[in-house]
């Protein structure tokens, strides 16, 4: 068995573990696991996005780069073993995400590279793969480019992958789990479906990925021991954000109005494509009622201006 069969028979194994975790012990009781966004998550975000960027980071952005280094690798790094180079980028790129997560609250240009990953109401195992595509680019260049131009061992990159996926999958599942006294070291989704409520007091708060231990020495972890409401409010954003892929990366070039475009023959038809399709299958399927057929309805009350004032207001508030 190759390195890559082994981490992908324990992430199929992982998805099941968690799957079946969130039924057993749901964090917030009633979200269904066809949750809202849910296709749109695995289709879009998982399956064809996280396909076409391995491709750009790997073959159009760190190859070329490695090519114009053309370094054979660090001597004394390529010493290490397998499990110590593992534990060095873990710890060291968790550090900057850390870093960076930060970052992206702070800064309205980067603020837009993130909203989407926050746009969820529903948060489960797979929402943390909801991440804008130059996020995506940004962090994963910045995650294995060293790997390779440092000579790591070619098996560290599918291992690091793993981890991240588990570790991913975890911190975003909807499930009720204490770490007690680990809690201060590794991250969980006590901490981090906080990072997702929408309240103020978070907006600055719990940036971690893995290691907990980054929000508490530098000061940002909230942690109050109770959780979000239960309500649509309480979770996500605070303005309205568009429920498809295509659209939710057009918003964070240029604000618009949904009901405005609309207006348009051409939108119309391809905004209303997908809940169509769906409707038709459900139809054909025999199933009532769809949460995804609902959220693209949703009507959108906020107009682009109040919209923009309103992050402005919010990122201006918690600096
Ligand atoms: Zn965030
Ligand atoms: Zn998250």
């Amino acid at each position: 068995m190759t390195v890559v069969q082994i981490t992908t028979t324990i992430l199929i194994c992982w998805v099941i573990f968690i799957i079946v975790w969130e039924r057993i012990s749901p964090y917030r009781k009633g979200l269904p696991f066809f949750r809202e966004g849910f296709w749109i998550d695995l289709v879009w975000y998982t399956i064809i996005q996280s396909y076409i960027l391995k491709i750009v980071i790997f073959d159009y952005i760190i190859s070329p780069l490695q090519h114009h280094i053309a370094w054979q690798g660090v001597a004394f790094f390529k010493s290490w073993s397998i499990t110590e180079q593992v534990l060095f980028f873990l710890v060291s790129h968790d550090l900057y995400i850390y870093l960076f997560h930060r970052l992206q609250h702070r800064s309205k240009l980067l603020w837009r590279t993130h909203e989407a990953h926050h746009s969820g109401k529903q948060v489960d195992f797979l929402a943390g793969s909801r991440s804008h595509a130059v996020e995506i680019i940004i962090n994963q260049t910045i995650e294995f480019a060293p790997i390779v131009i440092l000579g790591a061992h070619p098996e560290v990159i599918p291992i690091k992958a793993m981890l991240d996926a588990i570790f991913g999958m975890f911190i975003h599942a909807n499930i009720n789990v204490k770490l007690g006294k680990l809690k201060y070291f590794f991250n969980s989704p006590e901490l981090h479906l906080w990072h997702h409520a929408n309240y103020y007091e978070v907006f600055h708060a719990n940036f971690s990925t893995k290691f907990s231990i980054w929000d508490y020495l530098f000061g940002t972890i909230y942690d109050p021991g109770n959780k979000p409401g239960n309500e649509p409010e309480n979770w996500g954003l605070y303005y309205d954000f568009p429920k498809d892929y295509f659209l939710q990366h057009a918003f964070s070039v240029k604000r618009f109005d949904e009901k405005q475009l609309l207006k348009h023959k051409g939108f119309k038809y391809y905004y209303e494509l997908r809940p169509n399709v769906l409707k038709s299958l459900k139809k054909l399927f025999g199933i009532r009622n769809n949460a995804a057929i609902i959220e693209i309805h949703q009507h959108v009350n906020l107009s682009p201006e109040r919209i923009e004032k309103n992050a402005d207001e919010k990122l201006i508030c918690n600096q």
